[in-house]
């Protein structure tokens, strides 16, 4: 009997790779157990892969490649219509499995699967955005500019998103006629299995599309697979160092997505309500488990009266039903060891939520919303990516001392500022070191078709990974000059 074998029943069977339009066994024995955070039963278990599944993921893409990317993109998209419409259609069911396995609270997930049904409208809207140009350069002579795919191209994903993630990759690359490797977390592997049979109900062709399951050997072998042209990768910016640097010394294209620590700037002329609600809603919202998530507010002068609202908002929110648990006992152990920390550094704790419980799922790994005040900047809590729905607030007496305090951090994923007057706004979204900024809005994610990526250690490698800034990283452009017309005559460049 295999190990697998000898395991317990669990809600979910076994999860297994996908490739070349099937779900297959892996390699190799070696599994994880999947947990539902929300009462720490194990619901599935998820291979290890190991490099020659790996292997046999990209042979079934290569052999998938010529067709797909000889298809006009106009053809291509039609699947990602279809997707679409399958994405709206499950949608109750998808976000429900997200929440079994990553935690959030159902709106939440549906949040999340809405937000991968717009990143494939993009995608449908590719033909359009990528038409080629054309110029005639001299008489008779005629420059043009078009996208062709780069082959066979991996994307690597964390366990926060673990439907919206893999589609801020999906539909654009295999739209734009590449042929992919999903490599998801292995704490939240079974969405992606989903995804695959969506993919193929839509009409994706066998092979266009792969997921091989697990956890470092398989990023390894996908930085060093030499029929891997691309690999973008989503997670911690420890990880995506390590990524970028292994891919990129293979010679390959790498755009890496790091972790943030991300500043909310508050000017005593906020608007009261918006600005509390506003914060209070990015520091909880996926239980603070976002690379957008408020984590610092920067609170500018006299702005008692809006972190006393805040508190208020915050006490208010029941976990369990506002906010879900966080990923494992190990992040809520490492959240709570922050939070202890910086209250014997002489913090004061506003709002507490390390005796979170929820009745009937006292093995939940609930933490609720917490409040910190009075946080210095040198604390390990104003530095490092939390990860868990904890706002501290440190305070500085100008926008110039916020400024200097938001430039301090490694990361530059976002920032915000809440404030009523526009010159204020202007001067903060031009001097944040950040690469998408918000006014009055906790969470500024750009919206397609605009671009989502980050600045400093948030990102590393070229170009964005939503919306128009994706298509540079998932095409290589082809420079064609033709000349028909014998009378053009002879010059420089003939
Ligand atoms: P993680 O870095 O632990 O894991 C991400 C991926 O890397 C997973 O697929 C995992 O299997 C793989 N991995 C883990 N250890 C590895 C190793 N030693 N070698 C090779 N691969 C390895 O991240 P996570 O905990 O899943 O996700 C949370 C992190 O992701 C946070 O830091 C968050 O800020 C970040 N994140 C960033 C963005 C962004 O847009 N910048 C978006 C979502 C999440």
């Amino acid at each position: 009997m295999t190990a697998i074998e000898q395991s317990a029943p669990t809600k979910y069977p076994d999860v297994r790779n996908y490739i070349g339009g099937t779900f297959v066994d892996p390699s190799v024995e070696e599994h994880l157990d999947v947990t539902n955070p929300a009462d720490g039963s194990v619901i599935s278990r998820v291979p290890l892969s190991a490099a020659n599944d790996v292997d046999r993921a990209v042979a079934a893409a290569k052999e998938a490649f010529p067709g797909w990317s000889g298809m006009p993109i106009k053809e291509r998209v039609q699947v990602f219509f279809k997707y679409k419409a399958l994405l709206e259609k499950n949608i109750d069911e998808l976000a429900a499995l997200v929440t079994e396995e990553n935690g959030k609270v159902l709106n939440e997930g549906r949040a999340e699967v809405l937000k991968s049904a717009e990143l494939t409208e993009f995608a449908c809207s590719l033909p359009q955005i990528t038409a080629g140009e054309v110029l005639e350069v001299s008489r008779g002579v005629e420059c043009r500019v078009e996208r062709f795919p780069l082959g066979v191209v991996a994307s690597i994903a964390p366990f926060n998103f673990p439907n919206m993630v893999p589609n801020w990759t999906i539909p654009n690359a295999i739209a734009l006629g590449n042929c992919m490797i999903l490599k998801p977390s292995e704490l939240v592997p079974i969405s992606a299995g989903r995804i695959a049979e969506l993919l193929r109900d839509s009409g994706l062709p066998p092979g266009v599309f792969q997921v091989v399951h697990g956890g470092r050997d398989a990023v390894e072998a996908i930085c060093d697979h030499p029929d891997i042209a691309a690999v973008s990768f989503v997670g911690s910016t420890k990880i995506a160092k390590l990524v970028y640097r292994r891919a990129t010394a293979n010679l390959k294209r790498c755009l890496a997505l790091g972790g943030a620590k991300n500043h909310l700037i508050v000017m005593p002329d906020a608007d009261r309500e918006m600005a509390a609600t506003n914060i209070v809603a990015s520091m909880s919202g996926c239980a603070g488990q976002r690379c957008m998530a408020a984590s610092v507010m920067v609170a500018v002068s006299k702005t008692d009266h809006i972190i006393e609202r805040m508190v208020d908002v915050a006490k208010a929110m029941v976990p369990g039903k506002d906010v879900g648990p966080v990923i494992s006992a190990a992040a809520k152990e490492r959240i709570t060891r922050y939070i202890d920390e910086a209250e014997a550094g002489g913090a004061k704790v506003l709002v507490d939520g390390r005796r979170a419980s929820v009745a009937g799922k006292e093995n939940g790994y609930f933490i609720g919303p917490t409040i910190i005040d009075h946080v210095t900047p040198d604390m390990r809590i104003a530095q490092d990516e939390v990860f868990g729905p904890v706002l501290v607030i440190v305070r500085t007496p100008d926008v110039d001392g916020a400024l200097a305090i938001e430039n301090a951090s490694p990361y530059g994923n976002a920032a915000s500022v809440f404030t009523e007057s526009g010159g204020v706004a202007r001067y903060v979204m031009e001097h944040a070191s950040a690469g998408m900024v918000g006014v009055n809005v906790g969470v500024p994610v750009p919206r397609e078709p605009f671009s989502f990526g980050g600045w400093n250690e948030s990102k590393f490698g070229v170009g964005d990974i939503t919306g128009r800034g994706s298509i540079e990283f998932w095409t290589q452009s082809k420079k064609m000059t033709t000349k028909w017309n014998k009378e053009a005559g002879v010059n420089w460049m003939s």
